[in-house]
């Protein structure tokens, strides 16, 4: 069942990724060599409590093992997605880090998720991170009245596996309100003018998350981390977005993230 949003819900969503943007924006600034995935994850918790939110990710159930145990995914290289933060896992120059953030504020979620680079990272790895997040701007393009939702996995699949790279097929965008998961799924592949007709109100999460190698994963016995099966790096960028007059509007975003990137490195980024 899709739930079209309300203005005043479409407010509260947009308080609620503002959030998630303003936390991960706190851990770009301390993203370097040497920190671990558990100082990021104690951080990002503490963003997000300060706020007057709840880290969504936290308990989050898993039908074959444990709950999530922490309030961000942090996917280090060959990790694809919901990586476990820990003490043991060190950060080290030329590593790459997605860190997925979800927020609950007021009865709504936010969710968004920034690949970030450690220090100076190989051109290829570089190429990865500006392929995967161009592929999630094209995707976010076609998010308007007109379109179907084959069209976004069509803009992100064409865009990606066109540079060489591989579309991972068993984790989707989705919607997202009161829930963080919510209908309709939104695959980062599919046929252009396929799928659910694309309509005002319509909140959704779009996640390109892309292998520079083979794009099967193989699941760790955590039953949460998911990597690569080849052990090449992949990324993940995450918006929620808004249907709204029409158009896709950005309920997060990533312009904190990028001033402080481009303090760290320069404006090495092609986009
Ligand atoms: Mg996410
Ligand atoms: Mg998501």
């Amino acid at each position: 069942m899709v739930y079209l949003k309300t203005e005043d819900e479409i407010d509260a969503l947009r308080s609620a990724n503002l959030l998630v943007s303003i936390t991960l924006a706190e851990l770009a600034r301390v993203i370097e060599p040497g920190v671990t995935t558990k100082q990021l994850d104690t951080l990002a918790e503490q963003v997000i409590r300060d706020h007057g939110a709840v880290p969504t990710f936290k308990g989050f159930p898993n039908p074959y093992g444990p709950p999530f145990p922490a309030s961000i995914c942090t996917s280090v290289n060959e990790t694809v997605v919901h990586g476990i933060p820990s003490d043991s896992v060190v950060l080290k120059e030329g590593d790459i880090i997605s860190v997925d953030c979800g927020t609950l504020l007021n009865g709504f979620c936010g969710d968004s998720c920034y690949t970030f680079r450690v220090g100076e990272v190989s051109p290829q790895v570089l190429r990865l991170l500006d392929v995967t997040k161009a592929s999630l701007y094209n995707g976010i393009e076609k998010a308007i009245v007109g379109k179907r939702l084959g069209d976004i996995g069509h803009a992100i699949q064409t865009h990606c596996e066109r540079a060489g790279f591989g579309v991972v097929r068993e984790f989707v965008g989705h919607g997202i309100g009161h829930e963080m998961h919510e209908d309709p799924q939104v695959p980062n592949y599919g046929k252009q003018g396929s799928g659910m007709a694309l309509s005002n109100g319509l909140c959704i999460a779009i996640e390109p998350m892309i292998t520079m190698g083979d794009p099967s994963i193989r699941m760790r016995p955590d039953r949460w981390t998911a990597d690569t099966q080849d052990g090449k790096p992949a990324a993940h960028f995450e918006h929620t977005i808004a249907i709204h007059d029409g158009k896709a509007e950005l309920l997060s975003t990533f312009e904190e993230i990028e001033k402080i990137e481009e303090k760290k490195y320069g404006k090495t980024s092609c986009d």
